[in-house]
């Protein structure tokens, strides 16, 4: 793997590609990277010509009193990983290369797919997120952009984003990878100390019965809230929200009907701050007891 830390150069790197009309997949990430990361590596390997990984803790996107100075990072690591996993490009540019002195712009979706959930307990976290992934838009114009369905609030606003303004590329939301005991992957399961560890695999826990209890029939949306939420909070976790909402739109739902529902939920275990979510379905009427 080649790293780079100037768009110049990522841009010099890419044209061989460009020229030849071979496509370009981009993996955005904050680094610290893990089998999730690695997954949209290998999705990206499978679909493109020439595969860049990007390496960047963007500050825009973290609040005043989140955990900026202390997000793990390891790029030598990282570059490994990459290396291992067959990506072509690591680019990891440092700070004044993405905010140049004087930087005053912003990309921001509005309404309702970044005022709920992660946006209404993160003042400014999807404005931070969009400038930043617009800027890599423009600064590696890929084909395809790669993003994890564990972040799946953020896969809506950058999809919205790259329609409403025509980037051009193409958003393809992967899987979410979790540990054997289901704690989806992230790089703040660092934080998790000692017993935290195995608390936290309620989070997963909770979701997969409000899944059991729409299999089993249940179709109010407060039940299958409440059935997730005793699940975590007998592991002595409090969501900081938890919510069965639109997986379209992110407008509440009361009732589960035809439409894709998404159980979103957000804690806060010992020092990380975890989120994660399914998508729930209701099967169509009549086979709607699993009798079948
Ligand atoms: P991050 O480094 O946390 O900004 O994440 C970079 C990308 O990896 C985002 O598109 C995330 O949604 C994705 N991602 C993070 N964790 C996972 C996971 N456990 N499974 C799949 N994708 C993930």
């Amino acid at each position: 793997v080649k790293t780079v830390r100037t768009v110049a150069d990522l841009r010099a790197e890419l044209a061989p590609a460009r020229r030849g009309e071979r496509s370009i997949g981009l993996v955005p990430t904050m680094g610290a990277l893990h089998d999730g990361h690695l997954s949209l590596i290998d999705r990206a390997r499978e679909r493109c010509d020439v595969v860049v990984v990007s390496l960047f803790v963007n500050p825009a996107q973290f609040g005043p009193s989140e955990d900026l100075s202390a997000y793990p990072r390891d790029e030598a690591r990282d570059a490994a990983l990459c290396a291992s996993r067959g990506a072509d490009v690591l680019f990891a540019p440092p700070l004044e290369e993405v905010y140049p002195a004087g930087f005053a712009s912003e990309v921001a979706v509005t309404g309702g797919l970044t005022e709920p959930l992660e946006g209404a307990a993160r003042p400014g976290h999807f404005a931070g997120v969009t400038t930043v992934v617009a800027k890599l838009f423009n600064m590696a114009s890929p084909d395809v952009a790669f993003f994890g369905q564990k972040d799946a609030q953020q896969a809506l606003v950058i999809r919205r984003m790259a329609r409403d303004l025509d980037f051009g590329v193409e958003i393809e939301i992967c899987p979410t990878v979790r540990e054997p005991d289901g704690l989806a992957m992230s790089s703040r399961n660092a934080y998790l100390e000692g017993a935290e560890r195995g608390r936290a695999s309620a989070l997963r826990r909770g979701l997969a019965a409000a899944e059991a209890a729409v299999a089993a029939g249940e179709r109010d949306s407060a039940t299958l809230v409440a059935i997730a939420r005793a699940e975590m909070t007998s592991a002595g976790i409090e969501p900081e929200y938890l919510e069965l909402v639109s997986a379209d739109t992110l407008a509440p739902m009361t009732h589960l009907n035809g439409a894709e529902a998404l159980v979103a939920v957000a804690a806060r275990v010992g020092r990380a701050r975890l989120i994660d979510n399914t998508l729930l379905r209701a099967p169509e009427q009549g086979n709607e007891t699993g009798r079948t």
